[in-house]
Order: structure tokens, then C-alpha cells, then sequence
């Protein structure tokens, strides 16, 4: 994605809209995760040329499908970012890697709307935040119906210990002390 500031390259506190699309690679981690992007990142917004560079604002949005990490359910969603980020000129004594450049009468969006995406992407995905899951005894999801499965939540072994607890009595295993 590529915006054209010829128009405004002499004219400090000029600016111009722009609105594009740009096709985003997610990388193979965030692919291993069922995690895919629906289509091309939308962007619309404007550039203004500050007389040290040219500041882009602008509104990101993309969707895309993946799977619950709880449920396995398939989610599809769109996400909405907002951009500011100034560009400088090529040729600017800068070495930075996090400050964009530009050469000519172009500002070329692409690394930085990749940058933006990628960041954005969530590590962990669920459907809903109190998403409950699998049943691991049925596999069933909890979600759509309750089984019937009983989980075993106490430890056997500490089910006995609790057995050789003085209870209500006072005495051993509920009997009365004597
Ligand atoms: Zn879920
Ligand atoms: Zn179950």
C-alpha cells in the first residue's frame, strides 16, 4: 500500500486522504495456532506533511478466523486499530529501526501496516472470555449442553486421608470421645 504525497510535499501542514487495501503474511507461529487472515487489511485515513516528515493517521481494519482455544470452535472476527506513526525522509541521519522512511514522493505503508497486524494478532483466542470448554471426560462442549459426566475433582488418595480426620464428635472417624 502505497501513498502518493507529491501534493503536499512542499506544503507544510498540508494534507491528503487516502484508503487502500494490503494483502498481510501472517508468520508460520501464529498459522500453527488455526489462526488465518479472511482477506486483505482495509486502511483509511490521511497524511499531513509536519515539516520535519509526513504523519500518517489512519484506521486499520482486518478480520480474521480462528479457533477457540478452549472450545475448538471456529471464531471469524474483525479487528479495528487505530495508526500514527510519522514517516521521515530517506536520506534523515536516523539510524533507527523503529522510525519509517520514505524516498521521493511515496510513503510505502506496507511494512508498517504488517507491523501493526501481526502485533495486534492475539496469542491466546477465545470465543467468548467465560468460554467453558470440553468435557475431557465426554469431549462434549459445555457451552451448548451440561453432560452428565461427573468429574473427579478430589485425589482418591486424599479422599482416605480424609476419612482418618476426626469429624463432627470429636472422636475418631465420628464417633463420640469417650
Ligand atoms: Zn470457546
Ligand atoms: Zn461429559
Amino acid at each position: 500500500m502505497k501513498v502518493n504525497i507529491g501534493s503536499i510535499r512542499e506544503l507544510r501542514g498540508g494534507s491528503i486522504g487516502f484508503q487502500g487495501e494490503q494483502a498481510v503474511e501472517v508468520l508460520d507461529e501464529v498459522e500453527e495456532l488455526g489462526l488465518k487472515l479472511t482477506g486483505p487489511a482495509k486502511i483509511e485515513g490521511k497524511v499531513t506533511n509536519t515539516g520535519e516528515g509526513f504523519l500518517v493517521e489512519a484506521e486499520l481494519s482486518f478480520s480474521y478466523e480462528a479457533n477457540c482455544s478452549r472450545c475448538l470452535e471456529p471464531i471469524r472476527t474483525t479487528q479495528n486499530l487505530q495508526i500514527k506513526e510519522e514517516f521521515i525522509p530517506d536520506h534523515s541521519q536516523v539510524e533507527e529501526d523503529s522510525v519509517f522512511t520514505f524516498q521521493g514522493d511515496t510513503i510505502d505503508l506496507t511494512k508498517c501496516i504488517n507491523e501493526q497486524v501481526i502485533l495486534a494478532l492475539p496469542m491466546k483466542i477465545l470465543c467468548r472470555a467465560d468460554c467453558r470448554g470440553i468435557c475431557p471426560v465426554c469431549g462434549g462442549n459445555l457451552n451448548q449442553r451440561q453432560c452428565e459426566c461427573k468429574v473427579q475433582e478430589i485425589d482418591p488418595r486424599l479422599e482416605k486421608l480424609r476419612s482418618l480426620l476426626p469429624t463432627e464428635g470429636g472422636g475418631f472417624n465420628g464417633k463420640p470421645n469417650k
